[in-house]
């Protein structure tokens, strides 16, 4: 069973595009990333955990509807976008409280108007279909950045296998909820050596998609003079096939060639065509 814990507050101002706040209503994520983690190094930083084997037990936050009954009111007017989750997962795998208490929470948003957009390497599960509970503008998103197996329990342990992801989130796209896919961190070739337009393939039912580029793996070091070329090639590729299909997109900076003006100018171009931004 799962360990539990309790917090002071929830609600945490956001500093993204797509959302006013977020939601973090779990210390730690079973899925223990090995990019590596950036929540996981963060909260190593701060001194909230130990280690590695420390982060990969979570805690759910006990309290946290308690916390939203109290927060919701004092936000009134002030919120409008909720992002679930930053430093943990809203829909961990075969974490079935973690679950349970993500639908409670989305449901409590969503009762209050408040829109959610929500991000997993988990699955999506199906009560999301319940609009009388969930509503019909929350974006439901997958991470995806490969559909190799052997990649992903490298580096993704914990998490749903590709194909499992994908199905959910194509089962909500298919009924018609929004749905997104987080291309980040897209693993350079000396970490895998896979064809883009396969995997995007796979995903082409999505109403937007963001991709961006690997950070702190130090394998990327060495990789850093061939680093702008690849991701330059890669980040043409997803806008190519976003643009042919009407998909929303959103290169995150500093994935394309040279500068923040091109990075910034499809980021603006592409507003209105996405969901997310
Ligand atoms: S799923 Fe997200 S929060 Fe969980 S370990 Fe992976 S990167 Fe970290």
């Amino acid at each position: 069973m799962i360990s539990k814990i309790n917090r002071k507050t929830l609600l945490y101002k956001s500093e993204v595009e797509y959302a006013d706040y977020c939601i973090n209503h779990v210390e730690g994520c079973s899925h223990g990333c090995r990019y590596p983690c950036y929540a996981m190094m963060l909260k190593k930083r701060c001194g909230v955990i130990k280690d590695y084997n420390d982060w990969i037990h979570p805690k759910l936050v006990m309290n946290a509807l308690e916390l939203l009954n109290k927060e919701i009111p004092k936000l009134k007017g002030k919120i409008h976008v909720v992002h679930l989750c930053f430093t943990t997962d809203p829909f961990m795998y075969k974490q079935k409280e973690v679950k349970e208490l993500t639908l409670k929470i989305i449901e409590r948003l969503n009762k209050d108007n408040i829109r959610c957009t929500v991000l997993t390497k988990g699955i999506l599960p199906k009560e999301l279909l319940d609009i009388k509970k969930y509503g019909e503008n929350n974006e439901y998103g997958i991470t995806l950045v490969s559909l190799n197996e052997k990649f992903r329990k490298e580096y993704e342990p914990g998490t749903a296998p590709f194909k499992k992801r994908i199905d959910s989130l194509k089962f909500l796209s298919e009924n018609n909820l929004k749905t997104w896919i987080s291309m980040e961190p897209y693993p350079t070739t000396n970490i895998i050596k896979q064809n883009l337009e396969k995997i995007l393939s796979k995903i082409s039912f999505v109403d937007s998609l963001i991709f961006g580029k690997l950070n702190y793996n130090v394998k990327v070091s060495k990789f850093q003079k061939e680093d702008k070329e690849f991701y330059d090639k890669c980040a043409n590729q997803v806008i190519s096939f976003c643009e042919l299909r009407g998909i929303g997109y959103h290169i995150k900076y500093g994935t394309k060639k040279k500068d923040n003006k091109e990075t910034s100018d499809i980021f603006i171009q592409n507003y209105n065509k996405s969901i997310l931004f």
